[in-house]
């Protein structure tokens, strides 16, 4: 379990890899570094809801973008909801390949990295109608140029697999908001993508909270909570994504992992150094073996010199090799008893779907339609 939630300060302190402030990163990093402080004096006062869509398996990105923080937040005593966002596969592909495959994968990926069933609740938000019911008020809230002003919508419609932009798609940030709100979190512990949804769910919250609260506050306004890699890029140079064919799963055998490594776009310049604005894909790597080693970047940058890109490669292969080790052999474990993995999704729907319910009763209070 050390292995999974302690990570390197060094590399906290480190600008992760490609252009960042396009999406407001600087200042929610700033604020990431005042809520740390927050929940370390007081993680009581925190309710974190994070989730995935499932549509493959999580990645070295998913790890130390957003896995990571939520064991690290589970293990400091804030409770953790974990949702596995299956009506959002259907944003970008018109059919929902292997859904209960994936599904259970990802369940199988949050045991073996420490997600405890006893403590956090995993579901499915297919499986908890309450929740998407929230989902109608919320939309009469928001505007259609707010919603076609989303940078990271824009950016999945140009890499999605369909010829015309669904409904669903254009408006699943709205659909997130529903899935934050549900249960009241007010953490949010995300990549850089999901920066303006996060801004989108404070906006539908408070305008709720303004039409319908009445004086008091029926929803929180969360937060995002970035890691030290918000970004962290895939072996052609950009965001590492289960749907790009970019990625390096935490479920590869070492082998996969040192080819895939071995593939990854670098640069022609020999000397290896730390700059993710001029070297983003080196600067990636870099960041990668430095996260797994618990240094900074820029050391891992000064022990290979002027070795070249095969020798940073060989490095980024035997760290992720030997931190993933680990958590490679309880996923196998884990992955004997498929059974197992319903239980725990039956039980956390369940929860969810009771959580859900008093919150829709609360908000159809506020909303007076209760008849
Ligand atoms: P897909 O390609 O199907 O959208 P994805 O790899 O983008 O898959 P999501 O399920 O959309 O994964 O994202 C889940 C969470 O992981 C989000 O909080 C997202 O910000 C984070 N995340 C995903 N990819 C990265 C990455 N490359 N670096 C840092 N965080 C990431
Ligand atoms: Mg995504």
């Amino acid at each position: 379990m050390n292995t999974v939630v302690t990570q390197t300060e060094d590399a906290g302190a480190a600008a992760s890899a490609g252009p960042t402030d396009a999406l407001g990163t600087s200042a929610a990093q700033a604020r990431s570094a005042v809520l740390e402080e927050l929940i370390r004096k007081d993680p009581g006062r925190f309710r974190v809801l994070t989730g995935d869509r499932p549509t493959g398996r999580l990645h070295l990105g998913h790890f130390f973008g957003t896995l990571h923080n939520r064991v690290r937040l589970q293990e400091l005593g804030v409770e953790l909801f974990v949702v596995i966002a299956d009506y959002q596969v259907l944003t970008d592909r018109d059919v929902a390949d292997n859904l209960l495959q994936h599904v259970e994968e990802l369940v199988l990926d949050y045991l073996a990295i420490g997600v405890d069933p006893a403590r956090s609740t995993i579901f499915t938000h297919g499986a908890v109608p309450a929740l998407n019911q929230l989902m109608l008020p919320f939309l009469s809230l928001v505007s259609v140029s707010e919603l076609n002003r989303n940078p990271t919508v824009k950016d999945e419609i140009s890499h999605s697999r369909q010829s015309a932009v669904s409904g669903l798609m254009f408006t699943y940030p709205v659909h997130q908001a529903a899935d934050i709100l549900f249960c009241k979190a007010n953490l949010v512990p995300v990549g850089q993508d999901q920066l303006p949804h996060l801004e989108l769910t404070r906006t539908v919250a408070r305008r709720f909270n303004d039409r319908y609260g009445a004086g008091s506050a029926v929803f929180p306004q969360p937060d995002a909570l970035l890691s030290s890699a918000p970004l962290l890029l895939g072996t052609d140079g950009t965001k590492m994504s289960k749907s790009r064919n970019n990625a390096i799963t935490l479920a590869a055998t070492a082998d996969e992992t040192a080819r895939l490594v071995k593939g990854a776009k670098t640069d022609s310049e020999r000397h290896i150094s730390y700059d993710p604005a001029t070297r983003p894909e080196v600067s990636s790597l870099l960041l990668l073996a430095a996260l797994c080693q618990g240094r900074s970047p820029e050391q891992v940058a000064a022990d290979i010199g002027s070795a070249g890109a095969a020798a940073l490669k060989k490095v980024v292969t035997e760290s992720v090799n030997e931190y993933l080790a680990p958590i490679r052999a309880r996923r196998a474990e884990y992955g004997r008893d498929r059974a197992h993995l319903r239980a725990v999704l039956s039980e956390g729907n369940e929860r969810a779907r009771a959580v859900a319910d008093a919150t829709l009763a609360e908000v159809r209070a506020a909303m007076n339609t209760c008849y």
